[in-house]
């Protein structure tokens, strides 16, 4: 039988978004707040991440977005102390920097681009000579010439990150359901809003705030539409027995890898579009593993762990979207965070926290409003 009742605040998904702003909510204000998720928190994206905190690796000019990457890289250290603090559990947080290597003249010249946009904003970032980059890493390929050394850029593992942020939650005055999508958000007159689950039940809530990642589009809302669609990406693990990389290493055109704590390796990912299919293929694979040819040889070799994919939530300009409903105040919308939502979760936790507690924005989000989606309908 279909139940109604009362709590202040209700998130929609329990993945890396949804948890994050749960967290910090929860320190910022007194309320009560009830977390709703389908199926496995963070079971699609999260759990799927290579958890790389790489601002100058994800957009080609300087800007807010760049600018909100970096806001949140810069929170990160002070997040994963206190969540360490807070529950033991630590997410492997390695300020290992990024190597963005070149292995032609026509990659070099693109990475030349690059550099030049980026060292007036940030002087650390330092080009190498293949030589000195081979020196940093030793099992780079010979056919590397050249990189840009990013030294803040740093990674973290995404499924500790995530369940530190639960055990965290977990101690403070939240309430989970699990297994139960949420059907359809409404305005509640003026009286906030009311939430629908796939059972029937209603939940009277002050606030709403919509992490649904990839699945926005199956929950019914006042218009606008929010636009949010799934890029599935495909991902492989392999196991070392001594950690051969220090740097994560990026590669034309898309590829990179991460050398984890616990001495795997992550390689990846490719971009596909099978709708709301999580597959693996081989087609996928190839696009990112065939660039190690010449960027690191030493890799192919090493013993395959396993290979998964997930689904990132994209928007149709591929920034995020975070701040109110255009047509309710009441409904915050913190989605679409496509490449970057590890990256992004304590900045957009921050956001969200001070929207509702009216104190200062960390960094301006008119960029990342839902109001530029209001033409939609
Ligand atoms: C292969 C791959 C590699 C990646 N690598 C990186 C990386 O290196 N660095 C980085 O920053 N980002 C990376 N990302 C992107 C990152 O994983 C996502 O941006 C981020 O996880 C999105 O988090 P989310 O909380 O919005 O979504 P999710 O993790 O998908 O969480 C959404 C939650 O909402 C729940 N939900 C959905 N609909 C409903 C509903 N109707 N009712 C109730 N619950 C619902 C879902 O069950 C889920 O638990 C990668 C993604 C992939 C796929």
């Amino acid at each position: 039988m279909p139940s109604q009742f009362h709590v202040k605040t209700v998130i929609v998904g329990a993945g890396i978004i949804g948890t994050s702003i749960a967290w910090h909510l929860s320190r910022a204000m007194e309320t009560d707040i009830l977390i709703l998720d389908r199926s496995e928190p963070g079971g699609l994206a999260t759990n799927a991440a290579a958890g790389i905190l790489g601002p100058f690796n994800e957009t080609d000019r300087e800007g807010p977005f760049l600018d909100l990457m970096r806001a949140s890289l810069s929170l990160y250290p002070d997040f994963v102390a206190s969540l360490i603090e807070e529950t033991g559990l630590s997410p492997d947080f390695v300020k290992s920097g990024i190597l963005s290597v070149a292995s032609s003249d026509e990659e070099e010249d693109a990475l030349k681009k690059r550099w030049q946009w980026q060292k007036p904003i940030d002087h650390s970032i330092e080009w190498l000579s293949g030589k000195s980059a081979r020196e940093l890493e030793p099992h780079l390929g010979e056919e590397v010439r050249s990189a840009i050394r990013y030294p803040h850029e740093s990674h973290v593992y995404a499924p500790r990150l995530l369940r530190a942020l639960q055990g965290s939650i977990s101690q403070r005055k939240i309430s989970w359901r699990r297994g139960e999508p949420v059907t359809s958000v409404r305005e509640n007159g003026s009286r906030g809003v009311v939430v629908t689950t796939s059972r029937g039940d209603q939940i009277f809530a002050e606030k709403v705030i919509l992490t649904p990642g990839a699945f926005m589009g199956g929950i019914s809302l006042p218009p606008p539409v929010m636009p949010v669609t799934p890029v599935n990406g495909q991902i492989l693990a392999v196991r070392t027995t001594m950690r051969p990389y220090r740097h994560i290493v990026f590669y034309p055109p898309k590829g990179y890898f991460v050398p984890k704590l616990d001495g795997t390796v992550v390689i990846g990912a490719s971009e596909d579009d099978y709708g709301f299919e999580t597959k693996v293929t081989p087609k996928g694979m190839i696009e990112f593993l065939s660039p190690l040819k010449k960027v690191s040889p030493h890799l192919l070799e090493q013993p395959f762990h396993h290979a998964w994919s997930g689904l990132r939530p994209k928007t149709p300009d591929g920034l995020p979207i975070i701040g109110p409903h255009p047509s309710s105040p009441n409904i915050m919308v913190a989605a679409g965070h496509y490449r970057n939502g590890i990256l992004l979760s304590p900045v957009t936790g921050a956001i969200i926290a001070s929207l509702l507690t009216g104190k200062p924005l960390p960094v301006p989000i008119e960029p990342f409003s839902p109001k530029r989606f209001q033409s939609n309908d």
